[in-house]
């Protein structure tokens, strides 16, 4: 366990995670799935896809994967200039891991062929200096809350983003673009897991904010920006109104929030 240890007392790390997930107002059921693991710095979010029960299945096995990968590997993560190497292995492995799970699920239930799942994953590494790790495959994505701006830390694996990076569409069409569901990397698909991952240096007032495209699909930076800002000393409140304002703005997908701050000593 990564928590730090000071004689024999078990202090926090220094930056804490709380998220909600909501079905919407349109679909049946939530497909995505979130894990916080506050002990170890570990933070996952995966919105799935397929039919029957196979987009809830897939999300949960791929969080529970890299859970369970990045608490059984806790050990390689000791401190030092190692640490950030290290936590980029161990987040490769992690996300092939999940793919793994999903696909063995697959070949032994072919009623759930063709379920994949999305994963953002952030892993803390305490440093010095603070880091820390976001990995991701699909349209999950992470953003870096700093000093009043909001930045994107991932690039969508998404035929939309293509096109936008490839300058075919402005930014206003890619939200109403018909086909902004199309993915070109997931877990469970055909060798297209593999994921993008980035290390950042934390500075002490950072907020990380990882959601799924319920959120990026409904709801502006600004806005985002904006709530979280004005609920610093509540994360949970800031989850519940990003949650809220993608319901008021139709709520047609499942939408899932995971808000990671600077703890913060209740008294
Ligand atoms: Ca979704």
């Amino acid at each position: 366990m990564r928590t730090m240890e000071f004689n024999d007392v078990l202090i926090p790390l220094p930056w804490q995670g709380t998220g909600l997930t909501d079905t919407g107002l349109v679909r049946t059921s939530n497909q995505d799935a979130f894990t916080l693991e506050n002990q170890i710095g570990l933070w996952v979010i995966a919105d799935g896809m397929g039919g029957h029960a196979g987009g809830s299945i897939a999300s949960q096995l791929a969080t529970q994967s890299v859970v369970h990968h990045v608490r059984d590997s806790h050990g390689i993560l000791s401190s030092g200039p190692d640490q950030a190497p290290s936590a980029i292995r161990l987040l490769r492995q992690a996300v092939a891991s999940g793919d793994s799970a999903i696909r063995q699920r697959v070949s032994t239930n072919r009623d759930l062929t063709g379920m994949g799942t999305t994963l953002v994953i952030a892993l803390l590494c305490p440093g010095p200096p603070t880091q820390i790790a976001i990995a991701h495959v699909g349209d999950s994505r992470a953003y870096l809350l700093r000093n009043h701006t909001i930045q994107p830390l991932t690039t969508d694996h998404s035929f939309v983003q293509r096109l936008l990076t490839e300058g075919q569409i402005t930014p206003e069409e890619a939200m109403t673009h018909p086909q902004q569901n199309i993915l070109l990397r997931a877990l469970g698909a055909e060798d297209q897991a593999t994921p993008d991952i980035a290390l950042h240096t934390l500075e002490p007032q950072d907020i990380i904010l990882l959601c799924t495209d319920g959120l990026t699909k409904t709801v502006s930076e600004e806005e985002v920006l904006s709530i979280v800002s004005e609920n610093l000393a509540l994360p949970d409140r800031a989850c519940q109104q990003l949650i809220d304002l993608a319901n008021a703005h139709g709520g047609k997908d499942n939408t899932t929030v995971v808000v990671i701050s600077p703890y913060r000593q209740t008294t």
